[in-house]
């Protein structure tokens, strides 16, 4: 089962794409609905913020007088958090409720106004923001939903800023033109991103990334940081570090469109421990690799085979393809995987060598990656020498 966080500011055009999402086959969970639910009449959340607020929060007819909470739970922190410590528990209760009622080939499609607000897009396999620039939003709300302009813009103001947003998003849907552009966005999306993504989920297959290089991309350093993000949702504290490794850690450097991923475990123990929990999250194993490819110790020049194990995953995300290299916390491979980056982004000429080395590389490799891959091996001998050397004259200065 996949989760879609669905978010984006009000008035940008959610319930379009929620709509089009149910249209095929979406299972929908609405955050505001469940917010509302939960203070419904007769609930015990309502009796709880009765008790907490007072019975003056009611309106007439015994439902919650919102506005009259408002002026209440918004006047400081410790109020606003009394609020929260009730509701959010209740909403995150009839939440898992609804989740354990999908069924099991479910799309999950999570619309959630506050997903960027409670930081909660890590616990998602992909996030979808739909934006609308706030003067266009302010006009289709105090129009199509005749709400007075000054709520509008303090409605905007008190929420997440569009970088914020921006930081968050896996797709970013823009909804500037038509209702009807927006549907058909999302449909696409649906169709050629969401359909496989599940289906790859439920048959543990990864994606592969094309073998090109590509000029470097200015957002994949956010990238890296939403997918490592993402990784410590799926692993916890079974990881003792997850860093944004490679050639797209490297800002400048030309490199394959897949964004590199380490996750370090305690041993490999751990990360056999894992395959299943990655591979739910949308990281399924790819079997067959089991070790990098042991190096001499460039101060003894003996080599330990045993040191040298890891486990490689993938993502089930068409859209993004991912390699995710989890390597034992004493592995040489995890140490050098770390240097090799900090190494190529300290130096220049380095990483000129290095996008020069590739280029050659990939020419020679007549589209196979195990080729490319073994091209590059003897520069790696040489660098993983050099980078010692770079190591030892850095930590001597
Ligand atoms: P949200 O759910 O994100 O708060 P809505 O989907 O309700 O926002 O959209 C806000 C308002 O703008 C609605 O009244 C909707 O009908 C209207 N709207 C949404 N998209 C467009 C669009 N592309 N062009 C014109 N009006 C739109």
């Amino acid at each position: 089962m996949i989760r879609l966080g669905l978010s984006g500011g009000i008035g940008a055009g959610k319930s379009t794409v929620a709509t089009t999402f149910i249209e095929r086959g979406g299972y929908h969970i609405d955050a505001d609905k469940i917010a509302r639910e939960v203070v419904e009449p007769g609930t015990e959340g309502l009796a709880a913020l009765v008790e907490a607020f007072g019975p003056d929060i009611l309106a007439g007819d015994g439902s919650l007088d919102r506005p009259a909470l408002a002026a209440k739970a918004f006047v400081d922190e410790e109020q606003r958090t009394k609020l929260n410590s009730i509701t959010h528990p209740l909403v995150g209760k009839r939440t898992q409720e609804l989740l354990d009622a999908a069924p099991d080939d479910a799309i999950v499609v999570q619309d959630i106004p506050l997903l960027v607000e409670g930081n909660m897009a890590p616990f998602f396999h992909l996030v979808v923001i739909v934006h609308a620039d706030a003067e266009v939003r302010i006009q289709r709300l105090t129009t199509a939903r005749g709400m007075p302009e000054a709520d509008a813009r303090a409605r905007i103001a008190a929420q997440a800023t569009d970088e914020q947003r921006r930081a968050v998003a896996d797709v970013w849907l823009d909804n500037s033109g038509s209702p009807e552009d927006l549907a058909a966005a999302a449909a696409a999306l649906w169709d050629e991103r969401l359909i496989p993504f599940d289906q790859n989920v439920r048959s543990r297959t990864a994606v592969r990334g094309a073998l090109t290089l590509v000029d470097p991309d200015p957002s994949w350093a956010a990238q890296g940081a939403r997918i490592v993000n993402r990784l410590w949702a799926v692993v916890g504290d079974k990881a003792t570090a997850i860093d944004h490794i490679g050639s797209t850690a490297v800002p400048g450097l030309p490199a394959k469109p897949t964004i590199d991923v380490q996750i370090t475990v305690a041993d490999l123990k751990v990360a056999d421990a894992l395959v299943d929990v990655l591979a739910d999250g949308g990281f399924p194993r790819v079997p067959g690799i089991e070790a990098d490819r042991p190096k001499p110790d460039p101060a003894t020049g003996s080599v330990d085979e045993g040191l040298w194990g890891k486990r490689f995953h993938g993502s089930a995300d068409p859209g993004r393809p991912v390699n995710v290299h989890v390597r034992p916390a004493a592995s040489p491979g995890r140490a050098f995987a770390i240097d090799f980056r900090d190494w190529l982004r300290a130096d220049e000429v380095a990483r000129r060598e290095y996008a020069e080395m590739k280029d050659k590389a990939l020419a020679g490799a007549g589209g196979d990656l195990t080729r490319y891959i073994a091209a590059k091996e003897p520069w790696f001998d040489d660098a993983y020498r050099r980078i010692a050397e770079w190591k030892r004259a850095r930590s001597d200065s």
